[in-house]
């Protein structure tokens, strides 16, 4: 830390993405991103607008608004694009949270949530999850400030129905609930069409998992045309650009290839069940995931041994050093083959 750190940013505790370690090729387990390359059309889409990059971007992204627009049926007033979820999630924070307004969320879920709020330094409250890590959405009825969730939450995998989140949007419409639906594709169910009733509502999606754009960073935002409206004045005020021409190219090509994103969203859940069901037979107990991430424990190893011994024989998953879930691992769920080789590796350590 350099002696020129302003005291607000010196008392920041960053996010820690989960590892990328170049040491070996590992299987990659650990951070939620798909196991199957971009669509061909989104790269060839992508490839063809390299040759303009000497241009700005459309600030509107207009085209790609209209196609988002399109695919979850609403009007293109009702989109926002971002640098991946994670910055419209940001635009949140800095538009509606405030000294008087804290951030609500649970006490396990997304990790850049507490992270958001120490940046724009605002106020949080985290509540607690119930025993069997399920929200409890009467926890939040009378909270005021704004609410985050994670609908599936992570990284618990766990869904809330659509009626609990009306239940909140209907308690107070004086407040901002934003749902966080980076995981929705792999079986959740979206709460993009209470929007037309609630304007107190903002749902954010991504590319990253069920449409193979990690690496590419794509996010958005769905809302009455007054909350978009927010947020691009944000957008605005920090980064007109902030979705490269090559990328949002490549999101209209992610869009229109609609079996490619169908397709692999079936053999993702096909593979979380079946490595759900080789784990429970292993003895492990699994939360029920509607992800692309399993979050499993089992009574004869800890978990951070586990994962430090999938490392060892080049299997990255995540474990996470904190209080109830400790004893955890969440995995992602990849390709056939890996998971083969993760259950295959897992058997090995047990000694089964
Ligand atoms: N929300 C949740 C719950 C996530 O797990 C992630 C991925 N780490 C994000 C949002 C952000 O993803 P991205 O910025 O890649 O869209």
């Amino acid at each position: 830390m350099s002696n020129f750190l302003n005291e607000k940013t010196a008392r920041l505790a960053p996010y820690v993405p989960g590892e990328q370690p170049k040491d070996k090729k590992y299987i990659k387990l650990n951070t939620n991103e798909s196991p199957f390359p971009p669509s061909k059309r989104a790269l060839s889409l992508a490839k063809k607008e390299m040759a303009n990059c000497n241009l700005y971007p459309d600030p509107d992204c207009s085209a790609l608004i209209s196609e988002i627009a399109k695919t979850v049926k609403v009007k293109p007033e009702n989109v926002i694009v971002s640098n991946g979820s994670d910055e419209v999630l940001n635009f949140a924070f800095i538009a509606y949270c405030s000294e008087n307004a804290p951030a609500i969320f649970p006490d396990i879920t997304y990790g850049f949530y507490k992270v958001f709020a120490g940046v724009n330094g605002v106020p949080y409250k985290e509540i607690a999850l119930k025993g069997d890590f399920s929200i409890d959405v009467n926890d939040y009825l009378d909270k005021n400030g704004v609410i985050f969730i994670a609908n599936p939450n992570a990284p618990t995998g766990l869904t809330i129905p659509l009626s609990d989140i009306e239940k909140l949007l209907k308690k107070n419409k004086n407040r901002v609930v934003v749902i966080d639906e980076a995981y929705v594709d792999f079986g959740g169910e979206s709460a993009v069409k209470l929007i037309k009733k609630y304007d107190n509502l903002l749902v954010t999606q991504t590319f990253s998992k069920s449409r193979s754009m990690a690496g590419a960073r794509l996010g958005f935002g769905v809302a009455s045309e007054k909350i978009i409206n927010d947020l691009k004045t944000v957008k605005y005020s920090t980064n007109p650009y902030n979705v490269n021409r090559v990328t949002a190219a490549m999101g209209i090509g992610a869009l229109k290839d609609k079996k490619y994103f169908s397709d692999n969203i079936s053999s993702i859940i096909k593979n979380r069940e079946d490595t759900t069901l080789a784990l429970k037979n292993l003895g492990f107990e699994c939360l029920d995931s509607k992800t692309n991430f399993i979050f499993a424990k089992s009574d004869k190893i800890l978990g951070e041994n586990l994962y430090l011994k999938l490392k060892e024989k080049g299997i990255l998953v995540r474990h996470f050093n904190k209080e109830r879930i400790s004893d955890y691992i969440r995995v992602t769920v990849g390709s056939a083959s890996e998971m083969q080789a993760f259950i295959t590796a897992v058997k090995e350590i047990l000694g089964e």
